[in-house]
């Protein structure tokens, strides 16, 4: 019966953000070295809680590793890479012989000394699990990925989903194939190729992706392809492995792999302008919210979404949207602890000139000192995810108005999944003028119907999503968009054009 060996290690390192992440960021958040079983369920502990039971159940023998995830943030600290690492090799040697390493990664942890850490620790894996144990990855599609995280993995399959709810479906991906390769059936050899370019490339989008992906996933299981993956890369980090890629495993043809993964590569390339979320200029976005309409305009605050490793905390928008007269308002989630916990001394219905934001990070601006009413206070609260399953805490949470917008406050960084948030917390949604999620994309589909239409802002903020004003100096050159045609398609597609 096979061996195998099951862990989880990853964050989504924003290189711009001012604070580190440290490994408290990580006991507070997905930390297990006592199996999966011991986290709660959530989209960030389904694969390998998918892994450890269909190998049970395959009457497989599994060994389980650190369980270890922490919200996006800024550089990871040198100790507690090398301690998370060192304690996931220390398992690894200490279960003796495997036949197979299963990991559940994101693809864009960078650590003090270490742009990719999952280069570093898969290389590290093969040299204790040896050359024959098949080793797989599941990572997320905002990764970070070369040729030396290629080499050193026989599997990698990243979600096909942007906004990201397929864990399951690709943990089972991971599964099929390691069990395939054990079995014999299947030699994966996977080929990389470098699309150069960089953006936010969401999937339910109307333009090309869709098709895109529907293409890909028709284009598996068949002629010798096991698996296709489109990475998009991560673009608030400042390393040489960033930029999107495309993944292709074929079985045992490395020729094949690099024909797929160029065919497909390019194909993703030559649509990478329509594929790309459109950013709206702040003045404009602001503009379009006074002029008001039949339901909600959504207002995403991109540059101070916490899911990339933002504070959470900035004033930009809701500073502009008191200037601007807008009262019919709601934004959520500022994190603020201390105003939290001052809401939560001085109880509902307190009045009082109150700090608000402005205090977690250079980034995180000036704050707004403002008359507020406290009109929701919370212990523990909970939101449910887009992805379903159970709930995920959410914190203290205060909801307190100023100039009658309604502000949702809480004392974890954390982003908006649903629109229950803002019911479960006493904020009407229907009567609004105006929603500003400190999101980037996730929501958009759940909120699609309650709002009359979505902006994606660039306001001022650590995930500023103006590529051409961000502080690159590490990133490969050439990169769309800084770069108007890396591969050089553009003018051989006009050429050709009649
Ligand atoms: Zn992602």
């Amino acid at each position: 019966m096979p061996r195998i060996f099951v862990a989880t290690l990853g964050t989504e390192t924003n290189t711009f953000a001012s604070f580190p992440t440290g490994l408290g960021q990580f006991r507070n958040y997905v930390w297990s070295e006592d199996g999966i079983a011991r986290v709660a369920p959530s989209h960030t502990s389904a694969p390998a809680r998918h892994w450890v039971r269909r190998a049970q159940e395959a009457g497989w023998e599994v060994v389980e590793g650190l369980h270890a995830r922490a919200r996006p943030s800024g550089i990871v600290t040198r100790g507690a890479y090398e301690f998370m690492r060192d304690r996931i090799l220390a398992q690894l040697a200490a279960a003796g012989p495997v036949d197979a390493v299963v990991l559940n990664l994101h693809g864009a942890m960078v650590a003090e000394g270490y742009d990719d850490c999952e280069a570093d620790l898969v290389t590290r894996i093969r040299g204790i699990a040896g050359p024959r144990a098949c080793i797989a990855a599941m990572l997320d599609p905002h990764a970070h990925i070369d040729h030396v995280l290629v080499g050193a993995a026989d599997i990698i399959v990243i979600l096909k989903t942007y906004p990201h709810v397929d864990y399951v479906e690709r943990a089972e991906e991971v599964f099929g194939l390691v069990e395939r390769t054990l079995a014999g059936e299947a030699r994966p050899v996977t080929a990389l190729f470098d699309c150069r370019s960089m953006g936010i490339f969401p999937l339910t989008r109307a333009g090309p992706m869709p098709g895109f992906m529907q293409a890909l996933r028709a284009a598996e299981g068949r002629d010798g392809i096991l698996s296709l993956s489109l990475n998009h890369g991560f673009p608030w980090a400042d390393v040489p492995q960033a930029g999107a890629k495309m993944l292709a495993i074929a079985d045992g043809d490395m020729a094949l792999a690099e024909r797929a993964a160029r065919e497909f590569g390019l194909r993703f390339y030559d649509s990478r302008a329509e594929a790309a979320l459109p950013f709206t200029p702040f003045e404009a976005a602001i503009a379009e919210a006074r002029a008001g309409g039949d339901r909600p305009l959504l207002l995403a605050d991109v540059a101070d979404q916490t899911g990339s490793g933002a504070p959470g905390d900035t004033t930009h928008i809701l500073r502009a949207l008191i200037a601007a007269g807008i009262r019919r308002a709601a934004i959520a989630v500022f994190f603020d602890p201390l105003a939290v916990g001052i809401c939560h001394d001085a109880g509902v219905g307190a009045r009082f000139t109150m700090r608000i934001g402005g205090k977690y990070e250079p980034h995180s601006g000036p704050c707004l000192d403002a008359e507020a009413e406290v009109v929701f206070l919370g212990r523990d609260a909970r939101q449910s995810q887009h992805t379903g399953g159970d709930s995920v805490l959410l914190g203290d949470v205060a909801v307190v108005r100023v100039e009658g917008i309604e502000i949702l406050m809480s004392n974890r960084r954390i982003g908006v999944f649903v629109p229950e948030l803002f019911l479960d917390h006493g904020i009407t949604i229907a009567d609004k003028q105006v929603l500003v999620l400190k999101n980037l994309y996730k929501h958009t589909d759940v909120f699609a119907p309650l709002v009359r239409r979505q902006l994606y802002v660039a306001a001022p903020g650590t995930s500023n999503p103006d590529w051409h004003e961000l502080p690159f100096r590490r990133i490969p050159r050439p990169i769309w968009p800084l770069d108007p045609d890396p591969l050089g398609r553009d003018a051989a597609a006009a050429g050709a054009r009649p």
